[in-house]
């Protein structure tokens, strides 16, 4: 039996990116640079005023102050959008809006603020003076041309993409959604909208998995149910190797009538592994179709969901090009005590929040079997409770992995301020 990380150095290697495509801007939310990103031009790509008010030579203003004003003539404007400024006559100032490009000859703009317009609007009084460079965004000043953006393996984000959108990019290149296809097996599984006969369930492993594929940011693709027949799984193998992985949920443990195994050697699959001592879902397996991944998932379905967060999930981003494809490990403080029955490593489902000494606290919720579905709703980490150990008292100090970036409150942030 392996260990959970001895499985996952032998899964890793077997998913690479599958591959480059061009796509739209506004489709690379969520996606991969494929490539390295180069700014095209310098950021601003002008000098340009950051304040409304007057673009001036310092100098001519040099010890301007309320008492002692300078007045200065204007000399027309420049705004937003308008046409490129005259160089400013020395001596002179001129009318500038946010974003207008500074005339040559300036070196610093005075907000309005800091002046008075004469009533003939021809002059201006400066009411103090100003620094050299003041209230100018300079050409290059955030980014200069051909500096690196964004590397291969990171993601775009929406501020990478409104960033590249400055940059005028239109397109750009992300790796390729990995498609994955997912096959459940079993005579007693029914779709969703079927009705059910006596000892019959809802297929919802197929569910949950690809609402799990579509979040590691994977296409998923469900296969239509394999009964218990060798024949039929077999069948469903070579239709899912048009995947670029395929998930098969069920039927991977050692029943009378668990034929994945079987089917793995019809089909030449070499299984790396058909246990890995984890708890919930030691029956769980990988090997390669003609070099496609094939991973055998449990059928329980907490086992089904926790094997992928721990052993698919990883995979599914590697393949999408994130060069940082794990979750980070936190330490939590569970709040109560908790006895585990020795043997495997147990992923315990945990409600994990964090509290105002700054800590993470963990709740486990009161039903961990490998069945019981609904420990994976209102929960949202994994608490890691060693194999070995037996009790664990309240206050105990556990690594957890989060399952959501972001664990929202009903507070707004920065109640000090
Ligand atoms: P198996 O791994 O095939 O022995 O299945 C283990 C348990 O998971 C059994 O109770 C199955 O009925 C259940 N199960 C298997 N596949 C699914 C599925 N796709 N959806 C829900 N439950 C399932
Ligand atoms: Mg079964």
């Amino acid at each position: 039996m392996k260990s959970i990380q001895e499985a996952l150095k032998v899964m890793l290697p077997a998913f690479e990116p599958v591959g480059v495509e061009r796509l739209p801007l506004s489709l690379a939310l969520g996606r991969y640079a494929g490539e390295n990103v180069f700014a095209r031009s310098d950021l601003p790509s002008f000098s340009n005023s950051a304040m409304d008010g007057y673009a001036v030579r310092w100098r001519d203003i040099e010890g301007a102050s309320e008492t002692s004003p300078r007045l200065i003539p204007l000399q027309g404007m420049s705004k937003a959008g308008g046409e490129i400024p005259p160089p400013l006559r020395p001596g002179s100032g001129m009318r500038i809006f946010t974003g207008a490009m500074v005339p040559a000859g300036a070196d610093a703009v005075v907000i309005q603020e800091h002046t008075r317009l004469l009533k003939d609007e021809q002059k201006v009084e400066f009411l103090h003076e100003v620094a050299e460079g003041a209230n100018i965004r300079m050409r290059g000043s955030n980014l200069s041309a051909g500096a690196t953006i964004l590397q291969t393996g990171l993601g775009y984000g929406p501020g990478e993409i409104g960033l590249l959108a400055a940059q005028g990019y239109a397109q750009v290149t992300a790796y390729r959604r990995p498609r994955v296809a997912i096959l459940s097996t079993g005579d007693e599984l029914r779709d969703v909208a079927e009705p059910l006969l006596p000892g019959q369930i809802i297929n919802s492993n197929v569910y949950a998995l690809a609402a799990m594929v579509s979040e590691a940011g994977g296409e998923p693709e469900i296969l239509p149910n394999a009964p218990d027949s060798l024949e039929v799984i077999v069948e469903r193998l070579k239709e899912g190797a048009r995947a670029d992985c395929l998930l098969i949920s069920g039927g991977v443990s050692v029943g009378d009538y668990d034929y994945v195994r079987e089917a793995f050697e019809r089909c030449d699959v070499r299984a790396d592994f058909w246990k890995v001592r984890i708890k919930p879902g030691k029956p769980l397996t990988f090997g390669l179709q003609a070099h496609r991944p094939v991973v055998g998932l449990p059928g329980n379905p907490v086992s089904a969901m926790v094997t992928f967060e721990v052993f698919v999930r990883p995979c599914l981003r590697k393949m999408l090009g994130d060069s940082r494809p794990f979750r980070v490990t936190h330490q939590v403080e569970l709040v109560h005590a908790h006895r585990h029955s020795p043997g495997r490593p147990e992923l315990a489902r945990a409600f994990v929040s964090m509290t105002k000494g700054d800590h993470f606290e963990a709740k486990l919720h009161a039903h961990q079997e490998s069945g019981a579905m609904t420990s994976m709703v209102g929960t949202n980490a994994l608490v890691l409770l060693n194999a070995d150990d037996e009790h664990f008292p309240a206050g105990s100090k556990l690594p957890a992995i989060l399952l959501r970036d972001q664990n929202g409150s009903s507070e707004p942030p920065f109640s000090l301020v």
